[in-house]
């Protein structure tokens, strides 16, 4: 984006805004393998980088999570189902009274990073890994390092990968 954009009207905005439009996707698989080499170089900067848009722009994050629900309404609903079936499948179980317990015990403290904002389960061995929904292997996590580790298993205090 040019760095007079504030200066110039409306129409020429828009005209500006619907060319950048055209020129990204004419060029869109070069500027996502572009996207995808600079991630690899160094993927924490690239993440860093990442979270930080998202809070310099909270709408436009909140738009693209929006269409992204809209689009992806099948899917979201069928890995629903998937993760309800594979959480049945491992077994396990824990009630809301346990999980308070584990709460007080780390004292409503992500394990990984040691905020204390925002508390989700975490399976410390993802449902994806076999892990079970028992309350042992529950712990609590921020939901952002929750959302980050995916099906990865970290360490605890470090958000470092014990196993990929
Ligand atoms: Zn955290």
């Amino acid at each position: 984006m040019c760095k007079n954009y504030h200066l110039l009207t409306e129409e020429q905005k828009i005209v500006k805004r619907q060319k950048s439009r055209e020129y990204y996707y004419a060029h869109r698989e070069q500027k996502i393998e572009y996207q995808r080499k600079q991630y690899w170089k160094d993927p924490t900067k690239a993440i860093a980088a990442a979270v930080q848009h998202g809070k310099d722009h909270p709408e436009m994050k909140k738009a693209r999570q929006h269409r992204y629900a809209i689009t992806h309404r099948a899917k979201l609903n069928a890995d629903w189902h998937k993760r309800r079936s594979r959480i049945k499948f491992n077994g396990g179980y824990h009630t809301s009274a346990e999980w308070q317990e584990v709460l007080d015990k780390y004292n409503n403290t992500c394990i990984y990073c040691g905020t204390r904002i925002k508390m989700t389960k975490d399976h410390r061995i993802p449902i994806n890994r076999g892990g079970t929904n028992d309350i042992s292997n529950i712990v609590p996590a921020c939901l952002s390092c929750n959302s980050t580790k995916r099906d990865n298993i970290w360490e605890p205090n470090c958000r470092i990968l014990v196993a990929v």
